[in-house]
């Protein structure tokens, strides 16, 4: 679904106003309800290209939305939307009365007048006033090893959250409840328009007390009567042991405060595991290389070994090949059910390249006890 309001009117980012004019009469006398009668796609379009043009035919929204990606300015729109959307509009999930908090209700009423429920006189719209907080995402990098052991991380986050002064009240201690000299107490604003689809009169609520009709005396000289301020927090994490890169841990109401009394969001951390330079990891199993030499391969021999617990032995049998596998049950990293991987070593046999003279005769010795006849001149020393 498109969420650029530019695109779904189909014009430019740079369009003047004839421009997105003439596009919005085209995409809504294309897509107007009456002739698509119960369907929803097409209403859902219809809603869309209204909103759009909403927007963008307001100076002021319009700059909004280009700077914010949204019409309620950076305190309120720009950000994830409570159930999770990202960043800006998103049709899918829109909340049409809820469309005023960004300071148009209009368009409710547009549509309520296309679809039956045309707007009666004398009804305050209010605004629902609590809402929960915006979830917030972080990354973290941690250890290899932290990961498989568990750790505890700070990390500081800068949000939105409850302004403290006024204790989310919006208003100065002792400070009177008026009636909002904006909309006279009414809670909205209203006004006759003139569109494509003939006269009609819209509602939008009153931006200064958010629908309520009264306002604060002394707006909080803190938050401005917006109930919140950015502040910065520190916190905590706990990371059990056996995490692994992109595991996301949910911190539980650590995001944007609540709005109005509404819950706190959640803080989502994703966590960037760094590599090892002895183990590679997967899944609760780790693998590990174990070099030897020729002779330890053909004789046998018993090795330590750098497990994730520290050093181990192991028995190499005689007659070791290249490439096999040896397993250390229960070495690997813990398991969130319970229960731990494996380690798994893979054996490197290495040959000698440079021989002492000593050496090279006791290796002829051995050809010949074997029977081999070693042409000489064939052989690199
Ligand atoms: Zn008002
Ligand atoms: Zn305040």
């Amino acid at each position: 679904m498109a969420t650029d309001l530019y695109e779904i009117l189909g014009v430019k980012r740079g369009a003047n106003d004839n421009e997105i004019k003439s596009a919005y009469r085209k995409l809504a006398l294309k897509w107007h309800p009456d002739k698509h009668k119960g369907d929803q796609e097409a209403e859902k379009k219809f809603k869309e290209i209204n909103v759009a043009y909403e927007i963008l035919s307001d100076k002021k929204k319009r700059q909004q939305y280009d700077t914010f990606g949204s019409t309620s300015g950076p305190s309120g729109g720009f950000q994830r939307g409570g159930n999770g959307q990202a960043y800006g509009f998103d049709f899918g999930g829109f909340d049409f009365s809820g469309y005023s908090g960004g300071g148009g209700g209009g368009f409710a009423d547009i549509f309520e007048s296309f679809f039956g429920g045309a707007t009666q006189g004398g009804g305050r719209r209010k605004k629902s006033a609590a809402r929960r907080g915006s979830d917030i995402e972080a990354r973290i990098n941690i250890a290899f090893e932290e990961a498989i052991f568990g750790c505890e991380k700070e990390l500081e986050i800068t949000k939105p959250d409850l302004c403290q002064h006024c204790n989310g009240k919006g208003s100065e201690k002792n400070s009177q409840i008026v009636t909002c000299k904006t909309c006279g107490g009414a809670g909205e604003i209203r006004s006759v328009k003139n569109t494509i689809l003939g006269q009609m009169t819209t509602a939008r609520t009153c931006e200064q007390c958010n629908g309520e009709g009264k306002v604060p005396e002394k707006l909080c000289t803190v938050c401005s009567g917006t109930t919140r301020v950015r502040t910065k927090e520190r916190i905590k994490v706990k990371i059990p042991a056996g995490v692994d890169n992109g595991t996301t841990i949910r911190l539980t109401a650590k995001g944007e405060g609540g709005i109005k009394g509404g819950q706190n969001g959640d803080l989502y951390i994703t966590l960037d595991v760094g590599p090892s330079d002895k183990f590679i990891r997967s899944g609760n199993d780790i693998h590990s290389q174990l070099k030897i030499h020729v002779l330890q391969a053909i004789l046998g021999d018993e090795v330590e070994i750098e497990t994730l617990r520290g050093k181990q032995s192991i028995k190499i049998p005689p007659g070791t090949e290249d490439g096999k596998v040896f397993k250390i049950s229960g070495q690997g990293v813990a398991k969130q059910g319970g229960g731990t991987g494996d380690h798994i070593i893979k054996i490197k046999i290495e040959i000698p390249k440079k021989l002492s003279k000593k050496q090279k005769e006791l290796y002829e010795e051995l050809a010949t006890e074997v029977g081999l006849d070693i042409k000489k001149s064939g052989l690199f020393w």
